[in-house]
């Protein structure tokens, strides 16, 4: 196992599931948190005493993994702990590529008594020239697909589901970046309902699985990218 020579923890290359899982550490390995960043452990046990938040949260997300297990989608995971934290109002931070979805699950969730709002992606109209994007990455995709001249606006969806003083806020099929910069300035903590896939049904664990004995991402070149 590398540990990089600094003890920080790399618990992905742990020969595990003997250890932690089974309330042990691994002393055997360089890096295990549990042996080398104990006052970290430590802290992390404190919160779940002395925060109350933390502390609910906790043990409703639990509570709701073993009453649920495999059965319940994660939409009903979302709707019992948002119920169970005795949160009334939530905003939904959609992508416009997912409107129905973003129309049945606001459905769903005013059927089980909770005041919805929404924003869409495109809210605000900003242009993405005037963002500073540079104009051949506007219009059409770099794979061929029309992807318009308006941008994204997290930073819109977010202040206006502060604005409705929302309790939980979901994202839903937000890209990668956008969804970074509603969470960062979201009030209301955030959970993501679903992740943007466009290579997939909005699934992206798929490319780790393999496709007809061939790893998909033997396809991908993860390793090089161009810089700005
Ligand atoms: S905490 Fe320790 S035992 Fe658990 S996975 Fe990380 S390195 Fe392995």
């Amino acid at each position: 196992m590398s540990s990089k020579n600094n003890n920080k923890p790399t618990c992905h290359l742990c020969n595990s599931f003997q250890y932690c899982t089974l309330g042990k550490p691994n002393e055997s390995i360089a890096n295990c948190p549990m042996v080398h960043k104990k006052e970290i452990e430590e802290a992390a046990l404190q919160l779940y005493t002395t925060d109350e938040k933390i502390k609910k949260s906790t043990k409703i997300a639990s509570m709701i993994e073993a009453e649920g297990y495999i059965e319940w989608p994660r939409l009903k995971d979302t709707i019992e702990y948002t119920r169970r934290m005795d949160y009334t109002k939530i905003g939904i931070a959609f992508c416009i590529g997912l409107l129905d979805e973003a129309r049945k699950i606001a459905k769903i969730l005013e059927e089980a008594q909770f005041e919805v709002y929404s924003v869409c992606c495109k809210t605000g109209s900003l242009k993405k020239t005037d963002l500073g994007i540079p104009k051949e990455y506007t219009m059409v995709s770099k794979t061929g697909f029309t992807i318009g001249w308006i941008s994204c606006n997290p930073v819109g969806q977010a202040l206006l589901l502060n604005d409705c003083e929302t309790d939980l806020n979901l994202i839903v099929g937000l890209c990668v970046g956008h969804d970074i910069t509603f969470t960062q300035l979201s009030k209301a903590p955030v959970s993501t309902l679903i992740a943007k896939e466009r290579s997939s049904p909005h699934n992206p664990a798929l490319i780790l699985y393999s496709h007809y004995g061939k790893s998909i991402t033997s396809s991908i070149n993860f390793r090089e990218s161009k810089k700005e």
